[in-house]
């Protein structure tokens, strides 16, 4: 063997690594991916690895010639061959990615092939330009000269080419002239590589980025060989279409030399103009992304009209409807099975695909922020009161409702605007739990809005917008913008409900929604739900039906109240004949009423703490033909859907108890009903009856209640509420999120279930429920039933559903499939 063959040894040509028995810690990421792209058959650039333990060595002229001497053979071109120019291009990577110095790509040139080259390529700045950064780089980094120096001899000169020659002249006048030989270029490109990366600055980098200070790099050179413009080019592709999702390959190219790494962002012709056309790239996309069961993206050269890869790797955050599209597509194909399918697309994809969403370029002014309580978009003249904004509406002008926060009065307010927005108020207020039933985007706690509705004004930090001034609301976020904001409609795809099938496969956890009438069940039901966790009756009563309820609570007489509650009761039979007849036969969970009093009487109502005053299963203790009143009506409406054949699956549910009598007393007066409707129309309403969990001592008494109940939903906006002693209503926009900001918390326990806590007492009453009755029922209803961790506890907790807003529907059943792969340890392939 003679000295340049044992050198020569030393390099791993593409394709070679592994068959020599090295893997990632000799030969870098970027070889081991050229290996790869070798093994599926895809056309790669020519090119060679000098492996980690050797790189130091390619800083040696001879051993830089004998890495050019092999390179040729590998590319079939002889360098300095006039006729048909190669250029050599050095890049570096380590064993673990990220990190890594730019690469050259236009080493090889000299002053006097730069002409020829010049003429050949048809562009004389890039030919130029490449060379002027080959002599700063190996100048800068490899013999110290300054880059002040630099910048100084690049000042005022007039072309590219004197600018190259400038540069030149300046290495020269510091000693370290910049080589006339490919190898010498090589060489000490090598060394410049070497030593920046060597540098305490480097170091200093790499520790900032997590990354080991001492990292070592494997070198790579490859041939790239320079051709006219007609039928060469370099740029990047993708897999797929982003706006889409599917499955054609995007991207640009120049025809020109690449100048540097590429990063996307270089613009150029669309492929279709690709010299030799654009079939074999899309192969090679279509190769890789089965490879690697993702979207791919390549980095290729096109010479001679003949495709190079350079780089290939995945697309590490695809566009939502991308990461859909292709779950489907890969799963359809039989690449990957259901699990990982669904794990790889997130709840936020979803969320993101469903909703609006503000398309920022970042001029816009942020006028204020909040909570992000229900998510969306959409821009509209701010409303300060519910009447302004049903007149507005009423005349095509999109509204957004801004105001201190909101009660059931707002209801048409919040009907009709696009938006809603509170200074005050919480992730389970009114606010935030209407609008997320509604679908509407809501930014909640946006604490440093002042209204003052006298003067028509919003005013945050220094700013004043006026009533009928246009903002812009991002619900996803919490942001407020003053002005409009494009907003890019949502556009759900049919993969999605491809996608969410699977899911249904994979997850254990059942689904339903939060409906209080036919309309949310309607939409909950598009969504996938299973059924209906919870209807809250006394939603029943917003709006024009409020002096319905307002007349019944404030009834002095008994015979005023009896006629208030056969007017109630009349209106209620009506919606529930609605609700029932869009839910089938699947199973509906009807919450009787809770109706905190200051919802619902606003000024009238005297209760110093409303939610923990006569709510709930307490108010229908002493107003004891209430539930009744509800039961019956509930019931009735029950026998008339059955007789067009429908059978919903009743379930009463009875709301804030907290004593084992409390429920018994009511679940008595259901039963009652039940009787008086099976008299009066013969027929036996199949229903069960159950209760809300959603006081601390009813999770810690579910043992007693499971003797009553046949099934139990924990109430967690309350159930947090109560455990915490934090107000719903209050504590949220200012007190938690200088907690979150504190770390005392790491997200409010009103977004995501409490492990510790709440979470404690759900397995409490889990366990106890179970223990007296095995076949229980068990079912989240509170805001966590829509969040991602919440439901991986309650997966964790052996739940049998969740129920969330409809709008969340669709997160849930793939949230809840992650939850169960994550809790049995199922693995993706
Ligand atoms: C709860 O408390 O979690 C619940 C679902 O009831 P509401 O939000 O109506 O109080
Ligand atoms: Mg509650």
């Amino acid at each position: 063997m003679t000295g340049t063959e044992a050198i020569s040894m030393i390099f791993v040509p593409y394709g070679q690594g592994r068959g020599r028995g090295l893997d990632v810690a000799e030969l870098g990421v970027h070889g081991v991916e050229l290996d790869r792209l070798v093994a599926l058959g895809l056309p790669i650039v020519p090119g060679l690895t000098v492996p980690v333990s050797h790189a130091t060595l390619l800083a040696r002229p001879e051993v830089a010639q004998a890495a050019i001497d092999l390179l040729a053979q590998v590319a079939g071109r002889r360098f300095g061959d006039p006729e048909h120019p190669v250029l050599i291009r050095l890049l570096a990577s380590t064993p673990v990615g990220g990190g890594v110095p730019a690469d050259l790509p236009g080493l090889g040139i000299t002053a006097a092939s730069a002409p020829v080259l010049d003429e050949i390529v048809g562009s004389s700045q890039a030919v130029y330009d490449v060379f002027a950064a080959a002599i700063r780089y190996v100048g800068e980094h490899g013999a110290g000269i300054p880059g002040d120096d630099f910048a100084d001899a690049e000042y005022d000169v007039p072309s590219h080419a004197e600018r190259a020659a400038a540069f030149l002249a300046l290495s020269v006048a510091a000693g370290c002239p910049y080589p006339d030989d490919p190898a010498g270029q090589l060489a000490q490109a090598a060394q410049a590589t070497l030593r920046r990366w060597a540098s305490p600055r480097a170091r200093r980098q790499r520790r900032g980025q997590g990354l080991p200070d001492d990292l070592l790099l494997a070198l790579h050179v490859q041939a790239i060989r320079v051709g006219p413009p007609e039928r060469c080019g370099h740029g990047v592709a993708e897999s797929r279409d982003p706006a889409t999702g599917e499955f054609a390959p995007t991207g640009t190219f120049r025809r020109s030399i690449r100048r540097g790494t590429a990063d996307g962002r270089e613009g150029g012709e669309p492929l279709d103009n690709l010299p030799g056309g654009r079939d074999l790239l899309a192969s090679a996309l279509r190769t890789l992304e089965l490879h690697l069961g993702a979207a791919a993206q390549v980095e290729f050269e096109i010479r001679d009209a003949e495709l190079a890869l350079l780089a290939a790797r995945k697309v590490e955050r695809p566009a939502p409807r991308t990461a859909i599209r292709l779950a489907v597509d890969l799963a359809e194909a039989g690449v990957i099975d259901d699990v990982t399918a669904v794990a790889s697309v997130t709840a936020l994809d979803i969320e993101t695909l469903l909703h609006p969403q503000l398309q920022l370029t970042g001029d816009e002014a942020e006028f204020g922020r909040g909570l992000p309580a229900a998510a969306g978009a959409a821009v509209g003249r701010i409303a300060l009161s519910s009447e302004q904004a049903v007149d507005w509406n009423e005349k095509s002008d999109p509204v957004i409702l801004v105001a201190d926060e909101t009660s059931p009065g707002d209801l048409p307010g919040m009907l009709a605007a696009k938006a809603i927005v509170t200074v005050r108020g919480g992730l389970a207020a009114h606010a935030a739990v209407v609008a997320r039933g509604l679908g509407r985007p809501a930014v909640c706690g946006a604490t440093a809005l002042r209204i003052d509705r006298g003067a028509g004004t919003v005013t945050s930090a220094g700013q004043s917008l006026a009533e009928g001034d246009l903002i812009s609301v991002d619900g996803s976020s919490g942001f407020i913008y003053a002005g409009a904001v494009h907003v890019v409609p949502p556009r759900p795809s049919g993969d999605l409900e491809a996608l969410l099938r699977r899911a249904d496969q994979v997850r254990r956890l059942g689904v339903r929604a939060n409906a209080d009438n036919g309309r949310d069940a309607a939409l909950a039901i598009q969504y996938g739900a299973e059924g209906v966790g919870l209807c809250r009756t006394e939603h029943q009563f917003l709006g024009e039906r409020l002096p319905l309820v307002r007349r019944y609570l404030l009834a002095t007489e008994p015979a005023e109240e009896a006629a208030a509650l056969v007017e109630l009761a009349a209106a209620q039979k009506e919606d529930f004949l609605d609700l029932l007849a869009v839910t089938g036969n699947r199973p509906v969970t009807v919450r009787l009423l809770d109706a905190p009093l200051h919802e619902f009487l606003g000024e009238t109502a005297h209760e110093v703490n409303p939610m923990l005053g006569l709510r709930g299963v307490r108010l229908a203790l002493l107003r004891t033909e209430l539930y009744p009143a509800q039961a019956r009506a509930l019931f009735s409406a029950w026998v008339d859907v059955a007789a067009t054949g429908v059978e919903p699956q009743l379930e009463v549910m009875v709301p804030l108890v907290a004593l084992a009598g409390e429920l018994a007393s009511a679940v008595e007066s259901i039963h009652r009903a039940a009787a008086e409707v099976q008299a009066s129309t013969g027929v036996t309403v199949p229903y069960i009856v159950g209760t809300m969990v959603e006081t601390p001592r009813a999770a810690l008494i579910a043992g007693q209640l499971a003797q009553i109940a046949q099934f139990m939903s924990f109430g967690t906006n309350d159930l947090t509420q109560l455990t915490y002693g934090f107000s719903r209503d209050d504590v949220e926009a200012q007190l938690l999120t200088a907690y979150v900001e504190r770390q005392l918390l790491p997200v409010s326990p009103f977004a995501s279930l409490d492990p510790d806590g709440v979470g404690e007492l759900l397995k409490t009453a889990v366990a106890a429920a179970r223990r007296v009755n095995p076949a229980i029922k068990l079912g989240i209803c509170g805001e966590h039933g829509g969040d991602p961790a919440s439901i991986e506890l309650c997966e964790r907790l052996g739940l049998d559903y969740v129920s969330c807003s409809p709008s969340r529907v669709p997160g849930a059943r793939l949230a809840a499939a992650h939850a169960f792969v994550a809790v049995s340890g199922q693995r993706a392939t």
